[in-house]
């Protein structure tokens, strides 16, 4: 258990918190004495979540894809919370590698409605509640934006997407004294990870390990440290993409 509580008494939304990354976000936040609304579709599993420590976590079936869903999750939240401190916008996929010329465009504009839509949705609705607490929002972007990564172009371009969305939110939101950061990580041991590189867990593993000045994959719970340091510490930042890859970009990419 954290020997000081840093997010006592407030209240954060995790969407997509039932496994991975949204899972270390949610279990950081709940150890540091925080009341969790997770967003998310895997009912077997939210139905059983506990919170880690002293906080709470409150399970709300939640498809990310759609607007009425995501309103009546936040109203849920605020009625029996009665307040949002920090909105965790997560839930995402990564598609299976391919070309530009393997992908329609209705598979990108479904990617996007989950990737980026449903952040801006997520941000739109918490937003009245957020300014009325000076509560901050992080979206988790990915690495794989700034370094760019062969065979993603749609997963790539939403996850600028998110960054766009961040500073724009960042610059409108400041008077209102609302912090909208990103995250971007590297490789991070997650179901969604592990299914990227199936045919050849260890080897992908390994790459990953070796991509990275730590010579380490990342544990959802890297995450969500950096996560609650921008919710509960960084009160002077705003508009970041907080990189959380082990270094990855360091050595031009390549390490020795
Ligand atoms: P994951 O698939 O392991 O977990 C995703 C969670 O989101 C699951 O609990 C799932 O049920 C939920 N979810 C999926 N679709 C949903 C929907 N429509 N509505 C609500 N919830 C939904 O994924 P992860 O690896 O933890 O990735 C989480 C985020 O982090 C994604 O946005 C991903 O792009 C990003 N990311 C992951 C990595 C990595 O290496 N794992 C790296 C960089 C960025």
């Amino acid at each position: 258990m954290a020997s000081r509580l840093r997010f006592q008494d407030k209240v954060a939304i995790v969407t997509g918190g039932c496994k991975g990354i949204g899972r270390g976000c949610v279990d950081v936040f709940a150890e540091n004495g925080g009341k969790v609304a997770v967003l998310d579709i895997d009912d077997a599993v939210g139905e059983t979540m506990k919170a880690e420590g002293p906080g709470e976590v409150f399970y709300i079936h939640c498809d990310m894809t759609k607007e009425e869903e995501i309103q009546a999750a936040v109203e849920a939240t605020v009625e029996r919370y009665h307040r949002v401190d920090c909105l965790v916008n997560n839930a995402g996929w990564h598609p299976p590698s391919r070309t530009i010329d393997g992908f329609s465009a209705d598979e990108f504009r479904k990617l996007l409605d989950l990737n980026l839509v449903g952040y801006y949705l997520a941000c739109k609705y918490t937003l009245p509640y957020l300014r009325r607490t000076q509560g901050s929002i992080v979206n988790i972007s990915s690495a794989a934006f700034t370094l760019g990564q062969g065979e993603a172009v749609t997963y790539v371009a939403t996850k600028g997407g998110v960054v766009g969305l961040t500073r724009a939110l960042a610059t409108d939101e400041g008077k209102h004294g609302v912090r909208v950061n990103a995250i971007s990580p590297g490789a991070v041991r997650t179901p969604l990870l592990e299914d990227c590189i199936k045919d050849d867990l260890q080897g992908g593993l390994e790459r990953c390990k070796n991509s990275t000045v730590l010579r380490r994959v990342a544990e959802p719970r890297d995450i969500g440290q950096t996560c609650l340091f921008l919710a509960a510490e960084a009160t002077f930042t705003t508009g970041a993409d907080v990189s959380c890859s082990a270094g990855a970009e360091l050595g031009y990419g390549l390490k020795q």
